[in-house]
Order: structure tokens, then sequence, then C-alpha cells
């Protein structure tokens, strides 16, 4: 069959924008193998979910209802039977936290070839996956050889799927083997400042090392409060403790693509630029006209933070 599978990502009773990022990459590739693409939603509120996902272009959902919360050896399983039952020829699942956890058990217990973090997918006649490396400055191809294979794509590298689809939602009587199950989600830990979700954001205003000192982060905190944005951060400023590692944006820390990106005092190292490449609207205030970052902003202020953002604050109408 040249069907593609898709499996979406929920976490903590939201379903994750990648699921409909998936359908979009899912319905191009279905588009090019000619064949249908069909959804999974396993666990948790399945009915929920698969309402949501149930966009423009998507054939067929099939939900499996099992537990709350992602479990590794569910979520195996069950893909394992829902991939023996339809016989699709491409498997798709997010290249994150959990689709990296289940993939690789997945596509051994499948015998399938397993390509991961895939921003561009081609097929003709075969499977030809892109890869980045040196946070964009690289790209691979790689070429499946064998007819089926399994695939995690990165989050954010696709559009989300729009429009209302009709798709059938399907129970999929998936036959979990309890004695299998080795792990369960007991409950979340929060870690400071881990209430929020960067990834999520559509307004982002992120500090670098032009800060300074840790003291002067209240200032940008002044200007998040007054225009209703979230704090995030580059790398340094999570490598010092001023900040808490879920603020960090880039290559080891999240991918975002907020509408709005104001980047203040970032240098807009490759790293740091694999992780926000993706903003609607870039802003940089900064006071290095030769900076990085002048390649990607969409508007600018060459000049000391120091003096714009406590401007921007009193523009606004913070304290
Ligand atoms: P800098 O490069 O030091 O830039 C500071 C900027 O502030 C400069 O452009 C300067 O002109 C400006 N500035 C200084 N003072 C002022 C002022 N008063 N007003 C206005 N502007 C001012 N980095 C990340 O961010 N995220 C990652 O995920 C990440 N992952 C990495 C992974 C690996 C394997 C490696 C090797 C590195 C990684 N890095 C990452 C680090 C990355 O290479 C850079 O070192 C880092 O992004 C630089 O952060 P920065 O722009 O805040 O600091």
């Amino acid at each position: 069959m040249s069907d593609v599978l898709a499996i979406a990502e929920h976490r903590r009773g939201e379903l994750r924008d990648v699921s409909l990022e998936m359908v979009t990459a899912g319905r191009d590739l279905a588009d090019q193998t000619g064949g249908d693409l069909h959804l999974a939603v396993i666990s948790g509120d399945v009915d929920d979910y698969a309402t949501q996902v149930n966009r423009e272009g998507v054939d067929a959902i099939h939900t499996v209802e099992y537990g709350e919360e992602f479990n590794h050896d569910v979520y195996t399983q069950a893909i394992e039977q829902l991939y023996a039952d339809l016989d699709p020829q491409y498997l798709l699942a997010p290249n994150s936290v959990n689709g990296m956890d289940y993939a690789p058990a997945v596509a051994e217990g499948l015998s399938l070839p397993l390509v991961t973090d895939a921003v561009d997918l081609e097929e003709d006649g075969g499977l030809t996956v892109t890869r980045e490396q040196y946070g964009g400055k690289v790209e691979t191809t790689i070429d499946v050889e064998e007819d089926h294979a399994a695939v995690t794509i990165r989050p954010a590298e696709w559009a989300q799927a729009e429009g209302d689809g009709d798709a059938d939602i399907e129970a999929f009587d998936a036959d979990i083997d309890e004695s299998e199950i080795q792990s369960t989600v007991t409950g979340f830990e929060e870690v400071a400042g881990g209430d929020v979700d960067i990834s999520e954001a559509d307004f982002l205003i992120s500090i670098g090392r032009g800060i300074d000192e840790e003291e002067n982060i209240t200032l940008i905190e002044a200007l998040v409060e007054a225009t209703d944005a979230t704090l995030s951060s580059s790398r340094p400023i999570v490598d010092n403790g001023w900040l808490p590692a879920n603020r960090q944006v880039g290559q080891s820390g999240k991918v975002v693509t907020p509408d709005v990106y104001i980047a203040i005092g970032i240098s807009g190292a490759v790293q740091h630029v694999a992780g926000m490449k993706g903003a609607d609207t870039i802003v940089a205030i900064n006071t290095d006209p030769n900076a990085p970052i002048w390649d990607l902003a969409d508007y600018g202020i060459e000049d000391d933070l120091f003096e714009v953002v406590p401007a921007l604050i009193e523009e606004f109408g913070g304290d």
C-alpha cells in the first residue's frame, strides 16, 4: 500500500501543534505516493483530539483509548498493531521527546528503517529525507532504499493544517498486553518556571548575553509584562542559571514559531537561529551592526538595549 500513517501527539491534556504540522507533512507525502493519510490518536481524551486533528486532507482517524498519559509500551504496541492492520507505506511521528521515545522501538519491532528529524520529504518511487546539521548551515539528503520506512519530523518545519476535514473517526481495538507495560507515568513535577511552554507562545521577547547581568532581567520582565509577551533567551542566559532551561531557544533548546520574536542583545549564532528562524516577524535590538541577527531581522533598532527597552516600556504603558 502507498498510504501514510501519522501519529498525533498530546501532552497534559492538550493536542500539540506538531500534530497539525504532521497532517500537512503527511498529506503532502500521501499526495506523492498516491495514497491515503491515516492519523492515529492514542490515549487521553481521544475523541476530543481526533476532532481537533480532523483537518482537510485527512482520510481516516484511528483512536486507541488506553490510559490518560503517554506510555512508551502502550504507544509501541498500539502503533505496531495499527501499522500491521493498515499496512501503510510510511509511518510518521513527531521528532519530539515522546516521538523519539517510541519511534525507534516501533521501527525495530516492525523491521522498518528509521530516519529522524526530517525537514523535508520527497517521494518519487523512493523516499528522500532531508535533514539539517550545524543549525541549518548544512543539509543532508538520505535516500531510503527500502519500500517502507518510519520517519520522525521536526516540529515547526511544516505549516499547521487548516480547514475542517470530514475523515471517519474509528476506534481501533488494540490488544495491549499489560504484562509488557514496564513503565507508567505517575505524575508530573514542574521545573522552576516550567509552566511556560515557549514553543506555544505567539509573542516572545528573548534576551541574550547583551543583558550583561542577571539583575538586568527585571528590566526585560517589565517590557514582557507591558506587552503581554513571554520571556525566552539564548543559551548563555540559561548556562548562567539566570533562567530555567525551558526558556532556551535554539538547537539545544526549543524550536519556536511565534508571530513576533524580539531578540534583545542576541547576536544570532547559528545554534540560536536554528530555534527561531520560523518566527513570522523578527525584531532585533543590538548595538553591533555586523551581528548576524540582522540577516534575519525584519525590523530592528541598532542601539543600546538599556536605552531602547525603557523607551519601549514607556511606549507600551508599563510602570
Ligand atoms: P553573544 O553571541 O555574546 O551576543 C550578545 C549580543 O549582544 C552581541 O551581538 C552584542 O552586540 C549584543 N549586545 C551587547 N551589549 C548590548 C547592549 N547594551 N545593547 C544591545 N545589544 C548588545 N545558543 C543558543 O542560543 N541556543 C542553543 O540552543 C544553543 N545550542 C548550542 C549547541 C551547541 C552544540 C553549541 C556549540 C552552541 C550552542 N549555542 C546555543 C551557543 C551559541 O553558539 C552562541 O554562543 C549563543 O547563541 C550566543 O548567545 P548570545 O547571542 O546571547 O550571546
